[in-house]
């Protein structure tokens, strides 16, 4: 089962990466976008770190809660994809499997919940390029028993690789898209976060 503590660990350690990448992720966006995306993020997960985590008993409602407060606090784009995320990911988790099972069963889910706000699909040099490969190869893993930690690390691995090829996309969806040809070259600032977000989750949920 995933603990309350576990979820609070995941939060913190992405809220420590987004304040160690916020200036890059921003750069990334400077590039292809409007220069905020770093920013954004580093809005958000401050407002994150501060949620009093003893009002929340477990794992589901806190990360209700941070999806809930992403929305609120990151504007544009990121914060309600973000939310979507933890929101979903949240109300996946009382779904019955091993811990593997049960995890990416919720990383689908708030998979689906970005792809249904944002209408991206694979391709389009989004979020989703990296995180749609995380989600196959964490039910491709869980399906076959391994356990959560290689789960996980197997999903990080994966987005990494989605993420690496979204340098060459020309952008379909959000602001990058208005730069047509001239988005290709740069590596998507969401997919490079919502990385950051599994590569976290493999450090510390197992
Ligand atoms: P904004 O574009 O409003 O300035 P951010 O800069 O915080 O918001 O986030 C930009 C990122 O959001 C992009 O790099 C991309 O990955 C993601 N994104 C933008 N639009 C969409 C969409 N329609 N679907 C999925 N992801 C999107
Ligand atoms: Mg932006």
């Amino acid at each position: 089962m995933l603990t309350t503590e576990k979820a609070a660990a995941w939060l913190d350690d992405y809220a420590r990466v987004i304040h160690e990448n916020a200036a890059w992720l921003t750069d990334l966006d400077r590039q292809i976008g409007d220069a905020d995306h770093g920013s954004n993020l580093e809005r958000g997960m401050t407002a994150v770190e501060a949620i009093p985590r003893e009002e929340y008993p477990d794992a589901a409602s806190l990360l209700k809660k941070a999806g809930m407060t992403l929305v609120s606090t990151v504007g544009g784009a990121a914060g309600p994809l973000w939310g979507t995320f933890f929101l979903r990911f949240a109300g996946a988790l009382d779904e019955p499997g091993d811990d593997a099972t049960v995890v990416a069963a919720a990383m689908r889910a708030g998979l689906v919940g970005i792809v249904q706000r944002g209408k991206a699909t694979e391709g389009d040099k989004t979020v989703v390029d990296a995180l749609g490969p995380a989600v196959r190869v964490a039910e491709q893993k869980a399906s076959q028993g391994a356990s959560l930690a290689d789960t996980l690390t197997a999903a990080a691995e994966a987005a990494a690789v989605g993420r690496d090829a979204t340098i060459p996309m020309v952008a379909r969806k959000g602001r990058a898209s208005y730069l047509g040809d001239r988005s290709a070259g740069v590596q998507d600032p969401g997919a490079t976060s919502i990385t950051m977000l599994v590569e976290s989750a493999a450090r510390t949920l197992a």
